[in-house]
Formats: C-alpha cells, sequence, structure tokens
C-alpha cells in the first residue's frame, strides 16, 4: 500500500497534510529512524492534541479566553499565588474537589476561574462555564418542560463546571432546589469552580432560605479551596489609567462602580469589551 494510503486508514491526517516537510527535514537533518518517527508520530500527535483542544475550548462555551499568565498578581497581593500555582496543577480536578472565588467587582474572579477552566481543557478535560443565571434559566425551563433529568445531567457530565456569578440575583425556593440537585450530583464526582461577589456568611440571603444554604454550603465546601480576594478593581485601574477617572473624583467614582454588577449584558454600559463580559 502506498504511504498516503496508509496514512489515510490510519486516520493520520495531521502527519499526512505535512508529509512533505517532515520528511524534507528528516534528511536535511540526517535523522536516524527511530529519530525520524518520533518526529512523524509527534507531528500526528500535537495535530490531535490541538484539535481536542479546540474542540473542548469551544464546547466550554468560555466568555472569552483568559490565562493564568495573564495575571498581574502583584496588581492583586490577597491571592496566594502558591494556592494559584497548586490549583494549575489540576489535583483539585482529579480528586473532584471545588473552587470558590470570592471579592467585589472587577478583582479578577471570572479571570481566574476561566484561566483554571483554560488548563482543564488544555489537560484534556471536559469544561463549562454558565453564569449561575444561564444555569438556573435552563434548569428550571427543563423542570416546566419535564427534561430536567436530561439538562442535569448535561450539566454533571462536564469535568469542570464554571459557574459565575453567583449571588447576584437571589434565588427563589425552585431555584435554590434545582441548584441544589445538580450540587447533590456532581459532589465528589466532578469540580465546580464558583465565582462570587457575596460572602459564605451572606449566601441565606442568595438562597431564601437558611437551611438549603447550609446544606449547599456544606456541599460545596466539603472538599474545596476557597480564594478570597481583597483587593481594588483592575477595570477601575485601567480606566484611572485611561485618565478617565480624574484623582480627585476618585473614591467618589469608585463607590459608583464598585456596586454590585448588574446580572444581564444587556443591562450593563456598553464601554469595552472587558466590562461587558464580567
Ligand atoms: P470579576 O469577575 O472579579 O468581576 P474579572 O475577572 O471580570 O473580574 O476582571 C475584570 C477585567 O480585568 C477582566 O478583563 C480581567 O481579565 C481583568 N483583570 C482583573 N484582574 C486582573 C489582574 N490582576 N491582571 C490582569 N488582568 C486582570
Ligand atoms: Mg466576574
Amino acid at each position: 500500500m502506498q504511504l498516503e494510503g496508509l496514512l489515510e486508514k490510519l486516520k493520520m491526517d495531521h502527519l499526512g497534510a505535512q508529509l512533505e516537510s517532515v520528511c524534507e527535514q528528516a534528511s536535511k537533518r540526517e535523522l536516524a529512524y527511530k529519530e525520524f518517527l518520533t518526529e512523524a508520530l509527534s507531528v500526528e500527535w500535537n495535530g490531535r492534541h490541538l484539535r481536542g483542544v479546540e474542540g473542548r475550548l469551544r464546547q466550554a462555551r468560555l466568555p472569552m479566553v483568559k490565562t493564568i499568565e495573564q495575571f498581574d498578581f502583584s496588581f492583586q497581593p490577597s491571592i496566594d499565588r502558591k494556592v494559584i500555582r497548586e490549583l494549575s496543577g489540576l489535583g483539585f480536578v482529579g480528586r473532584a474537589e471545588n473552587v470558590v472565588l470570592l471579592g467585589p467587582p472587577g478583582v479578577g474572579k471570572t479571570h481566574l476561574a476561566i484561566a483554571l477552566g483554560v488548563k482543564a481543557i488544555e489537560a484534556g478535560h471536559r469544561v463549562l462555564f454558565l453564569t449561575l443565571e444561564n444555569l438556573l434559566s435552563r434548569l428550571t425551563r427543563a423542570k416546566r418542560e419535564n427534561r430536567l433529568e436530561r439538562q442535569l445531567q448535561q450539566f454533571v457530565y462536564p469535568k469542570v463546571l464554571l459557574l459565575d456569578e453567583m449571588g447576584y440575583l437571589p434565588m427563589n425556593r425552585e431555584e435554590a432546589s434545582l441548584f441544589f440537585r445538580l450540587l447533590c450530583r456532581r459532589y465528589e464526582k466532578a469540580s465546580i469552580i464558583v465565582t462570587s461577589n457575596k460572602s459564605f456568611v451572606d449566601w441565606g440571603e442568595i438562597f431564601g432560605d437558611q437551611v438549603l444554604a447550609t446544606a449547599i454550603l456544606d456541599r460545596l465546601l466539603h472538599h474545596s479551596t476557597t480564594i478570597n480576594i481583597k483587593g481594588e478593581s483592575y477595570r477601575l485601574r485601567e480606566k484611572r489609567r485611561a485618565g478617565m477617572l480624574s484623582r480627585g473624583r476618585k473614591e467618589e467614582e469608585e463607590k459608583t462602580a464598585e456596586k454590585p454588577e448588574p446580572a444581564t449584558p444587556a443591562q450593563q454600559e456598553p464601554e469595552s469589551d472587558e466590562n461587558r463580559t464580567s
């Protein structure tokens, strides 16, 4: 059989596409047989890996791609870099543990959650990003349409579920109990990364029921890492740098801008991409 035919039968598309240049390089560099085979198979492997990452990135429905490397830790000294480094190693995903990122708007909660999600995607895990609002509306709709089980399964399937903006909107009883069901299904099986602008003591308010809130916190925090970010908004820093906030009015502006953010993109001021995606 011809080489091209063999590669096609073996579904080695990436090597097939780069065959000429791989062979040319090998002869230029006078590679030994084993070295050549390693090079050739690496081309195929890298191509497959990249395709896998791209597919999982699409499936994750991230609002944007952010990485740990893009995060300026010197701007946020309350974050322990060691903890982030440890999380980046993804041991928590293997152990099906959760991560909770707490802090006021603009301190990088969503950025870090996404960045950990991207790490997980690169390592071959399935990831799904949802705002809490989105999650709850999909669960309630599924329940109304008698397909809750199927919907729950979809949300249990990803190895890492990113739940953004817990606490911007309070939940009603039905929503809280649906959320609890999801949590129980994922408990000790798959990880959740959640961001919230509310501290744990205020979570009772989010769920509208102290008993349910306690049960939710119990499941979520049993195996988890909490990162409490106490710092300044990165968005405001950027604005200040751009001269959009004058020095004298700084505190006043900050007070206004640091109010809990609107929950739906439609309600937000169309200032920049950064602001729209929080
Ligand atoms: P939060 O979710 O806490 O409201 P975001 O993660 O949405 O904040 O951050 C707001 C914007 O600022 C995003 O574009 C994010 O990438 C950026 N950002 C926040 N903190 C940092 C940081 N320490 N270094 C680099 N970019 C940051
Ligand atoms: Mg956010």
